[in-house]
């Protein structure tokens, strides 16, 4: 029903509200919920759970210290900015899209780090939210992420199946692409050769419930020796950073010239 109302709302606003040819000003953007202002950033895990450890690194100590660097620079580039922790504190993973809800935030980035068993494998990935996982991995990393079993999370799928999954699922799965895309430039532009992992969706506890468009990051494998040693560089951070900046800006003009 809410979403019925809001597709009469935005048809409105169409008609009601001239644009030019080309591209909507930005007061029509924010009408139109497509003006990226305020965005809340989430340091996966953090206190009790540390999320996955490997090669010397724990995933709360570098997500923090991503979200926080992260934030300044949106905050530097003009977006008003929230973290879901700014310390190493434990925050249950309903409460993170429950903040954002609460400060009507235009997106949601969840920053994590990876591992596999198979040390050899490595790279860049961003998830958008959706109930089946795109493949038998992204499923896996979903697994992980929740801090549930598989068995347990197809159990959850099934429930999952019966919610209606928010119309922001192709604005989601859009950003994902834009920050896949712009952070490995900006990492080949730092010299850095970061395997593509691609885009891939998963049902992620952490997105569900966000009303906003939201991703999870993940930002390298811990339990590769050569990627965990590049997760430590300020660089690489600098890199990855510059990129989502990048890729919310590229974002919004792609809706501004839609
Ligand atoms: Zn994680």
């Amino acid at each position: 029903m809410m979403s019925y109302i809001r597709l009469i709302c935005i048809v409105c606003t169409i008609y009601l509200i001239p644009y030019t040819a080309h591209a909507y000003s930005n007061d029509v953007l924010q009408q139109l919920g497509l003006r990226i202002k305020t965005v809340v950033i989430d340091a996966g895990h953090g206190g009790k759970d540390p999320g996955t450890v490997g090669n010397g690194i724990v995933e709360k100590e570098q997500t923090l210290i991503f979200a926080k660097e992260l934030g300044k620079k949106l905050q530097s580039a003009g977006y008003t900015v929230y973290y879901t922790r700014t310390t190493d504190v434990y925050i249950p993973l309903e409460k993170r899209t429950e903040l954002a809800n609460t400060k009507k935030a235009d997106l949601f980035i969840s920053l994590h780090c990876n591992s596999h068993h198979d040390s050899s494998i490595a790279g860049f990935e961003t998830y958008y939210l959706s109930v089946q996982g795109s493949d038998k991995r992204a499923a896996f990393v979903a697994s992980r992420e929740n801090g549930v079993s598989a068995n347990k999370l197809n159990s959850l799928q099934i429930i999952l199946s019966d919610i209606t999954l928010d119309s922001k699922q192709e604005e989601s799965k859009d950003i994902a692409h834009h920050i896949q895309r712009s952070v490995l430039a900006r990492a080949k532009q730092y010299s850095y050769t970061i395997k593509d992992k691609g885009v891939r969706s998963a049902p992620f506890f952490v997105l569900l419930g966000a009303r906003m468009p939201s991703v999870l990051v993940e930002l390298g494998y811990v339990s590769n020796k050569q990627e965990a040693n590049i997760l430590v560089q300020a660089s690489y951070r600098k890199a990855v950073i510059q990129g989502i900046l990048d890729a919310i800006q590229s974002y919004q003009k792609s809706l501004a010239t839609k």
